[in-house]
């Protein structure tokens, strides 16, 4: 390592021992980390080229107010979405005020009473059971009389598909696919396994619409869910198609008459998607999607470089150091809380904003036990920033993502180490 680069990692306060030990460590991951650009790189060309395709024009930048009609930036962002997913239509929106809000939007605008809900990848993330009622909550689908059917992968971990068979029924109208795992231990689907499972459920009820949380997983893969056969991907702008500069929002691109009834359902019956004004957020939405396929990168990188130091010093990690990613997230099992907690103080003590504050476990409505966050970023909440979270349980596992420039999330990684090493638990 160059002596000016570790001179610099000292002033940070990362010892010679920890910087080398990194260094090391990123001399097996040369080839993976190119594998990335290559898919950054195709990426990247995609949403330039819908860009192009579209002509957006610096107008498109600038906002509407009132009403918002006949705003020409949002309908043409929505048309780039929609080339870059390869569907009919999509609704990118502020309005739409987070992943939970675009999803919960998705499924009741599309569902009825009497109507059934699917999902063949057991239990859905932890937001949705309450939009769905599966933990009774006030204005749920449950409430609505939309009855649902939970399928859970097999001991294996592969799909039941003997069960989603019986539990597909004239009822049954909307299957939700979650890609990525979420904060559960399941693996993350890849999208051609999400092709899958869609092409199967198609051939035994071909009317059933297909709805794919798409949440942490755009740009990851060179095609998305839409590509193998999604009627709607789903997702959130201060995740992956965000690029870090959206400070809020979310979107549903796929098929016409979906998103139309989630245009419905957003504004108004009789306005749709004629409303909606975007005031002045237009160039972040653009800017942050041309950036997104890059900085998706660098939160794999990120990802993947903590894996592999993790998992070198005898720590279980989820997906493990060599396996193929589909999403950005990293789980780190440490066995014990004062690691969490260590962990996230390291992810913390790197941060661009907030830095110089502890972060430290606390009740949080919906959680079961403490959670420690550490978050530093420039969008509150924002989990494309680099970002980690546990719950103070056992087996006290630690979840991080994010990290817009490579270099941060090389840092963050490196403090969180540093740290483990100041409080005695990483021994060398
Ligand atoms: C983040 C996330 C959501 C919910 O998004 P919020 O923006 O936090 O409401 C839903 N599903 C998955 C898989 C997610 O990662």
């Amino acid at each position: 390592m160059k002596s000016d680069l570790k001179n610099i990692y000292n002033s940070l306060g990362i010892s010679d021992e920890v910087a080398e030990f990194g260094e090391k460590t990123l001399e097996s991951l040369k080839e993976r980390f190119e594998k990335i650009d290559e898919i950054a790189e195709i990426n990247q060309l995609k949403v330039l080229a819908a860009l192009q395709k579209n002509q957006v024009s610096e107008a498109c930048l600038h906002g509407t107010s009132g009403y918002g009609y006949n705003d020409m930036g949002r309908e043409k962002l929505e048309a780039v979405y929609a080339d870059i997913f390869h569907t009919e239509d999509a609704l990118v929106r502020p309005q739409i005020t987070c992943g939970t809000h675009a999803l919960a939007l998705a499924l009741m605008s599309n569902l009825r009473p009497g109507d059934e809900l699917l999902s063949p990848v057991g239990k859905p993330y932890d937001t949705l059971e309450e939009v769905i009622g599966i933990r009774p909550s006030k204005g749920s689908l449950a409430e609505y009389g939309v009855t649902y059917k939970q399928v859970d992968f097999l001991p294996d971990g592969g799909f039941d598909w003997d069960g989603i068979k019986a539990a597909v029924n004239e009822k049954t109208k909307l299957v939700t696919i979650q890609r990525s795992k979420g904060y559960q231990t399941r693996h993350t689907l890849s999208v051609s396994e999400i092709g899958e499972l869609i092409s199967f459920i198609k051939n035994i009820k071909s009317d059933v619409i297909c709805m794919v949380d798409n949440c942490y997983g755009e740009f990851v893969e060179t095609i998305e869910p839409s590509d193998v056969g999604a009627d709607m991907c789903v997702g959130s702008l201060i995740k992956n198609p965000g690029g870090g500069l959206a400070p809020i929002g979310g979107y549903i691109a796929g098929k016409k008459s979906c998103v139309e009834n989630a245009a419905y359902r957003l504004t108004s019956p009789g306005l749709g998607k004629e409303v909606g004004a975007s005031l002045g957020i237009l160039q972040s939405f653009y800017q942050g999607l041309f950036l997104s396929p890059t900085v998706t990168a660098c939160a794999l990188k990120s990802a993947i470089f903590g894996a592999n130091i993790y998992e070198k010093l005898g720590f279980s990690v989820l997906p493990n150091s060599t396996e193929d990613r589909h999403d950005i997230i990293q789980a780190i099992t440490f066995g014990r809380a004062d690691a969490v907690e260590a962990f996230c103080r390291g992810i913390q003590a790197a941060a661009p904003i907030d830095s110089h504050v502890t972060p430290i476990p606390w009740d949080m409505p919906g959680y079961d036990a403490p959670v420690i966050m550490a978050a530093g970023a420039f969008v509150s909440g924002s989990s494309i920033e680099l970002s980690a979270d546990g719950p103070i349980k056992p087996p006290y596992a630690v979840y991080f993502q994010g990290g817009l420039t490579w270099p941060h999330g090389k840092f963050g990684i490196l403090k969180s180490l540093q740290s483990l090493v100041d409080n005695g638990i990483v021994l060398w």
